[in-house]
């Protein structure tokens, strides 16, 4: 029986024409072409300034750049060996994809330079405009020439107010903590300069005072429409809510010098993490939260599982501030889900785009929009991986499959009579633009 039904499905394969070997997720011609239309909002990104050649390089890009941590292995859809990347080129470039080796890379080198002296400074827009995205939030230390509204909102870091004292301890921890708190501690130092300060003062009430509101309020002038917390990189999310007094006594007790034990900088970090999340919320900015499975080879997982996060969500001072889980959680989707619950938590598909496949994120998608369509948003993570996967690239990757995982997830849903077209574009509009215009309190246009 098992001989003669290899037979039978052998000769079948033989018989199929090539393109229907492939399987293909279901997805409605008309709604996919209303998809493509809508100008998206991505709600997370990291777009680098439009540099001429021979000037200094763009440093502001990310508080944590990885770059310092030992290597580490990347998702197969990160991988410039994904065929993917080739199609971002051909796309963005014209680069032929039948070229290879040298002749491909002294191609796409090429072709992407004549576009650069073409567009100038205005080449981040050009990027937006390729890709239908009308407004990307710009995940940056600061922004810059090439970077501006209303094109490109800033999402400004904050990590580095949560550690005002000496971290040495704290990043003994991993080779990859190793790399990254002194990169908090050099941004707290510019922080502090920027408010014409030499110092951190001697007690946490002044500390606040002089240095973290008005850091928050100087992003909010500077156009911050969000916040952004990387902490997961540096010690788990379980932020709790310390005693006042507690991280008062430890804050006096370093400031001038030492080095606090963990358990008391915990206490600190969580104090801060509540202020300045409060603060965020006053001034009118979301608090945007990484949560995912990566990337370092040391990066603790289990500290940036979402349901760390609920007590910080639970907290009522903290109502008046809006959270993004970004990243979506992935994959710990249903933790995500079950937060969604909260009136004032968020949480959106980037950096899922890029490393999840389609139908993946496509089945995620459909699992949250049933139960909280209103609080799912578009975003890529649209980072650069080098020259041959540039955050142009890397946008339109995530902008191309985040689209199609929408267009499969609503399909599903019409097709098993759970919604009707309108229904279908009116969820499509929500998820690429209208969720991120109320999450992060945007113009209408
Ligand atoms: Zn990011």
């Amino acid at each position: 029986m098992a001989h003669t039904a290899l037979i039978c499905w052998t000769s079948l394969l033989t018989l199929l024409p090539a393109p229907a070997l492939r399987a293909q997720a279901p997805v409605d011609t008309a709604l996919a072409r209303y998809i493509a239309g809508i100008k998206a909002i991505d709600s997370h990104a990291h777009p680098m300034l439009p540099i001429p050649a021979g000037a200094p390089p763009d440093t502001d890009y990310d508080a944590l750049p990885l770059d310092g941590i030992p290597a580490f292995p990347l998702p197969y859809r990160l991988r410039p060996e994904n065929p993917e990347w080739r199609a971002a080129q051909h796309a963005l470039y014209g680069v032929r994809l039948t070229d290879t080796g040298a002749a491909y890379r002294d191609a796409l080198r090429g072709a992407v330079r004549a576009v650069r002296q073409r567009e100038g400074p205005r080449f981040p827009e050009w990027v937006l405009d390729q890709i239908g995205t009308e407004v990307m939030l710009a995940n940056r230390i600061t922004l810059g020439p090439g970077l501006a509204p209303p094109r490109f909102r800033w999402v400004a870091f904050v990590d580095a107010l949560m550690f005002p004292l000496d971290t040495r301890a704290e990043a003994a921890r991993t080779p990859d903590t190793r790399a990254l708190y002194p990169k908090e501690a050099a941004l707290l130092r510019r922080y502090v300069h920027e408010l014409g300060l030499t110092t951190v003062p001697r007690t946490l009430d002044a500390y606040v005072r002089a240095v973290v509101t008005p850091t928050l309020e100087r992003e909010r002038r500077g156009g911050a429409v969000s916040v952004k917390f990387e902490a997961a990189y540096l010690r788990p999310l379980d932020f709790d809510d310390p005693d006042a007094a507690a991280a008062q006594r430890v804050y006096a007790r370093y400031a001038a010098g030492g080095t606090p034990t963990h358990a008391e900088y915990k206490v600190l970090e969580d104090y801060l993490f509540r202020m300045i999340a409060r603060g965020a919320g006053r001034l009118g900015m979301a608090v945007q939260i990484h949560t995912t499975e990566g990337f370092g080879g040391f990066y603790a997982t289990h500290g940036s599982a979402p349901h760390l996060l609920e007590p910080a969500f639970d907290d009522p001072t903290l109502r008046g501030t809006t959270f993004i889980i970004i990243h979506g959680g992935w994959p710990l989707l249903g933790e995500t889900q079950s937060l969604l619950s909260k009136p004032n938590v968020y949480t959106d598909i980037s950096a899922m785009a890029l490393f999840v496949e389609p139908t993946e994120v496509a089945r995620v998608l459909r699992q949250w929009l049933g139960e909280w369509p209103e609080k799912v948003m578009f975003g890529t993570d649209a980072f650069d991986g080098g020259p041959e996967q540039g955050w142009a690239e890397a946008a339109w990757l995530g902008t191309t499959s985040a689209r199609r995982a929408l267009a499969i997830a609503l399909t599903g849903m019409m097709r098993d009579g759970e919604i009707d077209r309108a229904r279908a574009e009116q969820l499509a509009r929500m998820v690429m633009r209208e969720n991120a215009i109320t999450a992060y309190h945007l113009e209408r246009r």
